[in-house]
């Protein structure tokens, strides 16, 4: 089951001048800062009421955020849900014809197991289902 929207995922070039945007926008301070080396992005999560932005930026040129950037501004990159049971949710909506980026959720930033739904099966968004780690 979907519970809210978690996050919003912003793509950025420079990610201490973003922080420092999303802090005087949102009145909030940047709570975390967190490399995820298998993702190869660097992450900063800045309260908006309930909900985070997250904001990327590519450690290397591999990375998908530095592939988005290579064909987008920096901007809007992906929305996450968080679910209840992200196994059962991956299960769903692969049986519901969804396409599934990870087949089974990996470890991401913020102390949370994620995973993500192509755009092509989702109208043309970014999906990231996550849920916290419960140890
Ligand atoms: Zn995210």
């Amino acid at each position: 089951m979907v519970k809210r929207i978690e996050h919003l995922g912003i793509a950025v070039d420079n990610i201490e001048e973003s922080i420092k945007v999303y802090e005087i926008l949102l009145s909030s301070p940047c709570y975390k800062e967190e490399i995820v080396e298998s993702e190869g992005v660097r992450t900063a999560f800045i309260m908006a009421g309930e909900s985070k932005i997250e904001l990327l930026q590519a450690t290397n040129e591999d990375s998908a955020i530095a592939k988005f950037l290579s064909k987008n501004r920096e901007g809007f990159h992906h929305v996450a849900f968080e679910v209840d049971d992200i196994d059962l949710e991956l299960k769903r909506l692969k049986g519901e014809g969804f396409q599934l980026i990870h087949e089974t959720p990996k470890s991401g930033a913020d102390n949370k197991r994620i995973a993500f739904l192509h755009p092509k099966s989702t109208k043309g968004m970014l999906v990231e289902l996550c849920q916290e780690k419960s140890e």
